[in-house]
Protein backbone atom coordinates (compact mmCIF):
# COMPACT_ATOMS: atom_id res chain seq x y z
CA UNK A 1 0.00 0.00 0.00
CA UNK A 2 1.14 3.62 -0.68
CA UNK A 3 0.39 6.97 0.79
CA UNK A 4 -1.70 8.70 -1.27
CA UNK A 5 0.84 12.18 -2.80
CA UNK A 6 -1.60 14.26 -2.19
CA UNK A 7 -3.21 13.50 1.05
CA UNK A 8 -7.16 15.35 1.08
CA UNK A 9 -6.93 17.13 4.40
CA UNK A 10 -9.01 19.36 3.05
CA UNK A 11 -12.02 18.30 4.96
CA UNK A 12 -10.54 19.99 8.47
CA UNK A 13 -9.76 23.54 6.05
CA UNK A 14 -13.09 24.24 5.04
CA UNK A 15 -14.37 27.31 6.34
CA UNK A 16 -18.06 27.89 8.21
CA UNK A 17 -19.54 29.23 5.13
CA UNK A 18 -22.27 31.45 6.92
CA UNK A 19 -19.62 33.35 8.59
CA UNK A 20 -18.58 34.76 4.95
CA UNK A 21 -22.50 35.95 4.45
CA UNK A 22 -22.55 38.15 7.61
CA UNK A 23 -22.96 41.87 7.08
CA UNK A 24 -19.74 44.10 7.94
CA UNK A 25 -19.12 46.02 9.94
CA UNK A 26 -21.07 43.69 12.49
CA UNK A 27 -25.44 45.10 13.05
CA UNK A 28 -25.68 46.98 16.08
CA UNK A 29 -27.75 45.59 19.18
CA UNK A 30 -31.00 46.03 19.00
CA UNK A 31 -31.29 46.08 22.89
CA UNK A 32 -29.29 45.80 25.98
CA UNK A 33 -30.80 42.63 27.30
CA UNK A 34 -32.82 39.61 25.80
CA UNK A 35 -36.04 41.46 25.07
CA UNK A 36 -38.11 38.25 25.40
CA UNK A 37 -37.14 37.75 28.97
CA UNK A 38 -37.47 41.60 30.03
CA UNK A 39 -41.05 41.00 29.07
CA UNK A 40 -42.01 37.70 30.67
CA UNK A 41 -39.66 38.93 33.38
CA UNK A 42 -37.14 36.22 33.48
CA UNK A 43 -33.65 36.53 33.85
CA UNK A 44 -31.01 36.14 30.99
CA UNK A 45 -27.80 34.36 32.49
CA UNK A 46 -25.93 34.97 29.51
CA UNK A 47 -26.57 37.19 26.61
CA UNK A 48 -25.79 36.09 22.72
CA UNK A 49 -25.79 38.75 19.84
CA UNK A 50 -27.10 38.04 16.73
CA UNK A 51 -24.37 38.58 13.92
CA UNK A 52 -26.96 38.64 11.14
CA UNK A 53 -29.36 41.36 12.46
CA UNK A 54 -28.23 42.55 16.09
CA UNK A 55 -30.99 40.55 17.72
CA UNK A 56 -29.98 39.69 21.44
CA UNK A 57 -31.19 36.98 23.18
CA UNK A 58 -30.47 34.29 26.12
CA UNK A 59 -27.83 31.44 25.94
CA UNK A 60 -28.76 27.79 26.18
CA UNK A 61 -28.12 28.71 30.48
CA UNK A 62 -31.08 30.13 30.54
CA UNK A 63 -34.58 28.87 31.11
CA UNK A 64 -35.77 30.15 27.92
CA UNK A 65 -32.96 30.00 25.54
CA UNK A 66 -33.99 32.72 23.20
CA UNK A 67 -31.02 33.07 21.16
CA UNK A 68 -31.46 29.23 20.13
CA UNK A 69 -34.65 30.16 19.19
CA UNK A 70 -34.21 33.20 17.02
CA UNK A 71 -32.00 31.25 14.80
CA UNK A 72 -34.65 28.32 14.64
CA UNK A 73 -37.30 31.07 13.34
CA UNK A 74 -34.82 33.41 11.49
CA UNK A 75 -32.13 30.80 10.26
CA UNK A 76 -29.43 33.40 11.61
CA UNK A 77 -26.90 31.06 12.16
CA UNK A 78 -24.15 32.96 13.54
CA UNK A 79 -23.74 34.62 16.95
CA UNK A 80 -21.40 35.79 19.44
CA UNK A 81 -21.30 36.73 23.24
CA UNK A 82 -22.27 39.66 23.91
CA UNK A 83 -20.74 39.04 27.69
CA UNK A 84 -18.13 42.21 28.47
CA UNK A 85 -14.66 40.92 27.60
CA UNK A 86 -16.10 37.44 25.46
CA UNK A 87 -15.76 37.81 21.62
CA UNK A 88 -16.31 33.90 20.98
CA UNK A 89 -18.82 33.29 17.83
CA UNK A 90 -21.15 30.50 17.70
CA UNK A 91 -22.03 28.76 14.27
CA UNK A 92 -25.32 27.45 14.61
CA UNK A 93 -25.80 25.51 11.62
CA UNK A 94 -22.29 23.52 11.68
CA UNK A 95 -22.30 23.40 15.66
CA UNK A 96 -18.69 25.33 16.31
CA UNK A 97 -16.74 27.80 17.43
CA UNK A 98 -15.68 30.08 14.59
CA UNK A 99 -12.22 32.47 15.45
ZN1 LIG B 1 -21.67 28.03 9.65
ZN1 LIG C 1 -34.39 35.31 26.91
ZN1 LIG D 1 -30.89 37.53 13.80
Amino acid sequence: MSIPSSPSNLAIMIECPHRAELPRPEPAPLSETCPECAAAGSHPVQLRLCLTCGHVGCCDSSPHRHATTHYEQTGHAVMRSFEPGESWRWCYVDQRLLP
